[in-house]
């Protein structure tokens, strides 16, 4: 946390004691008990005590703590609220806080705040009074808005949150949070439409011939979808009018949308024009580049790679050469638009898993007043309606279809010891298929982590297994990427960083380790990235507990539709998490999500079309100026 705001923002989460669960537990399933305490701790281990307590349903657990001190100030029978994790093969509790109980505490919604150690919830609590009685909240929302819905102002609204008195306090919490983030996101979408309408004026050279077109996509020798046709069509008529292009391309993992970019930077090349291709990572950027080296290895397409980590010496190269236009294609990460790169000529912007880069960066864009065309990409599954309520100031193109009619990618939950990991290992290494290994985390921060799976495997099959992780350097990402991509090494062990985009059609087999620590719509991704060539693939979801929540991943053993899996995910999570929604499946957002809001975003659309045609009476508002 480095601003006043940040520490406002940071939420707890609540917990209604009167309505705790203490049935059916699941293995490490989160616990919040009140009750007393019916013996004395005692001493497991020189650093760790026990002792059981009663809960006020009258049933019995074992307490265990890593924290030997709470001996000496622990009570027998007196009154306490506790937190911790349940073990279900030893049936015990894991003991993550203890509080003294109190009255006031059982009726009101208890905030729990999620800290590093040595920080406790009273102090942080302190911090948070000392904030309000400092600083001055104003509203962002305006107050034509406020008024209209009746809302508290942000601060009233910021005090609940972290003070509540009531569960009626959260819902305004929510509802108030929810409207903000949307009409914040609605102003900014209508802004970049706005900001087009008066300055949309493009020159075009040429017109890009749909012959010409054709005749490309014969050469690489590709049938395109029915829907990949419609969605070409589409772009290159936008490109061919005199009006600046502004296209959100969606479509499910794997549906094809890179060659529909492709296309459409083949079509801007034909008009003399540059482009570009912005991806979200490194590594998507660095496969994107193969890629089109690929495709266009036949044309006179000069392409570059332009991503952060590359020495000064060969962004300078790369500069000149935009400059002087000795590239055609500039592919690389958000660098493609540092200050730096000056484009001869650029005629068409596309930009890949576009929820990764913001509204803001695409305004930017835009406010910078090249009068390039821009190509959104986004793999966000969401139904055209949706799509149309949330982005409706952009034009939308819905990839439909896969290339492949089924995608046969078949999903099984199995336990770290099964035998069947080694053998399709086996099977796909002797089809010369490819394999990828999933792990949570990097290192030994988790039992399954990247570099002792990397070890693990690496007995088994020597030389036959590489790796992937956020922290390696450039040049070493590169080379396990390319020894992969080219099948040199067949088994890539990896983080999630491989989520996003990467494509290796011959891949046939995933194995995701500790799975439960994924989200669905994480884990759907990640499973986009095998059987991309319609071969049957498998993906093995390894989790070794036994009763726990598997129930979030048999939805993955059952179904393919992207939407659908977002859906149930935000279903089974349920509330107690509300103000901190991660995976929405818009990953713009944190309050929102797609399924439970609908009607919000439409109330705040409606809103924000209200700003922009009547922008004289806001346009002193903070809410047109606000940047992430
Ligand atoms: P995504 O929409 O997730 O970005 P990609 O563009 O990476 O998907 O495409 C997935 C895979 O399908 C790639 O290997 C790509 O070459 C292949 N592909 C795309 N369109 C077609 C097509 N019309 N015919 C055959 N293969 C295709
Ligand atoms: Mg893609």
């Amino acid at each position: 946390m480095y601003t006043y705001r940040d520490i406002l923002l940071y939420f707890p989460k609540y917990i209604s004691l009167l309505s705790t669960k203490e049935y059916n537990l699941s293995d490490k399933e989160k616990i919040v008990f009140y009750g007393r305490l019916l013996t004395r701790p005692t001493l497991l281990s020189r650093s760790s005590i026990f002792f059981d307590f009663i809960t006020d349903k009258k049933n019995v657990f074992r307490i265990i703590s890593y924290n030997s001190y709470l001996k000496n100030i622990l009570f027998l029978n007196k009154k306490y609220i506790l937190t911790g994790t349940f073990y279900s093969y030893k049936k015990i509790v894991n003991l993550k806080k203890i509080f003294l109980f109190d009255e006031e505490k059982i009726k009101k919604p208890f905030p729990l705040y999620s800290l590093t150690s040595g920080l406790s919830q009273e102090y942080f609590r302190k911090i948070i009074a000392y904030v309000f009685s400092t600083k001055k909240i104003k509203n962002i929302i305006p107050d034509f808005f406020q008024k209209k819905y009746k809302l508290s102002n942000k601060s009233e609204i910021l005090k609940k949150a972290h003070f509540p008195n009531n569960n009626n306090d959260i819902l305004l919490v929510e509802r108030y949070l929810k409207y903000e983030e949307c009409l914040i996101f609605s102003v900014k979408n209508a802004l970049s439409k706005f900001l087009l309408s008066k300055n949309n004026h493009k020159n075009i050279k040429k017109v890009i011939s749909f012959l010409e077109i054709e005749k490309f996509v014969k050469k690489i020798g590709f049938f395109l979808t029915n829907s990949q046709q419609k969605a070409v069509k589409e772009i290159l008529s936008d490109m061919n009018k005199n009006k600046i292009m502004l296209r959100l391309l969606q479509g499910d993992v794997g549906s094809g949308k890179t060659l529909v970019s492709i296309i459409a930077l083949y079509g801007n090349f034909l008009r003399g024009e540059q482009g570009c291709l912005m991806a979200p990572t490194d590594a998507l950027a660095q496969q994107h580049y193969e890629t089109l080296k690929k495709i266009f290895k036949n044309t006179k397409i000069k392409i570059g790679l332009l991503v952060g980590k590359m020495t000064n010496k060969q962004k300078m190269t790369i500069k000149n050469d935009i400059f002087n236009k000795k590239i055609d294609i500039l592919i690389g990460t958000h660098a493609v638009f540092s200050k730096i790169i000056e484009y001869n000529s650029l005629g068409l912007i596309v930009i890949d898993e576009q929820q990764r880069f913001g509204v803001d960066q695409r305004n930017q864009l835009i406010h910078k007043g090249n009068s390039a065309d821009i190509l959104l990409m986004s793999a966000t599954p969401i139904p055209r309606t949706l799509a149309l309520t949330i982005y409706g100031d952009i034009d939308i193109t819905i990839l439909k279809e896969f290339p492949f009619k089924e995608k046969k990618v078949i999903t099984k939950i199995i336990k770290s010891n099964d035998d069947i990991i080694d053998r399709l290992i086996e099977k796909s290494i002797a089809n010369k298929k490819q394999i990828y290994i999933i792990a949570p985390a990097i290192d030994s921060q988790n039992k399954d982590n990247v570099l002792d799976l990397f070890n693990k495997f690496l007995v088994k099959y020597p030389k036959k297994v590489t790796f992937l992780h956020g922290k390696m350097n450039y040049n070493d990402k590169v080379k396990s990427l390319k020894n992969f991509l080219s099948n040199k090494v067949p088994i890539m062990i990896s983080t999630s960083i491989i989520e996003v985009g990467i494509d290796v059609p011959t891949a046939n087999l995933m194995i995701i380790y500790d799975a439960i620590n994924f989200g669905l719509s994480s884990l759907h991704q990640l499973r986009g990235r095998i059987g991309r060539n319609g071969e049957e693939s498998f993906c093995l979801l390894v989790c070794d507990d036994e009763n726990s929540k598997n129930e979030r991943l048999k939805i993955l053993e059952n179904t393919n539709d992207g939407f659908l899996i977002a859906r149930e995910d935000l279903r089974l999570r349920g509330s107690g998490e509300l103000l901190g929604y991660k995976q929405s499946g818009l990953p713009e957002f944190r309050f929102v999500n797609i399924i439970d809001d609908e009607k919000i975003f439409e109330v705040s659309k409606k809103d924000a079309a209200f700003i922009i045609n009547h922008i004289d009476m806001f346009k002193n508002e903070p809410i047109l100026r606000i940047k992430k």
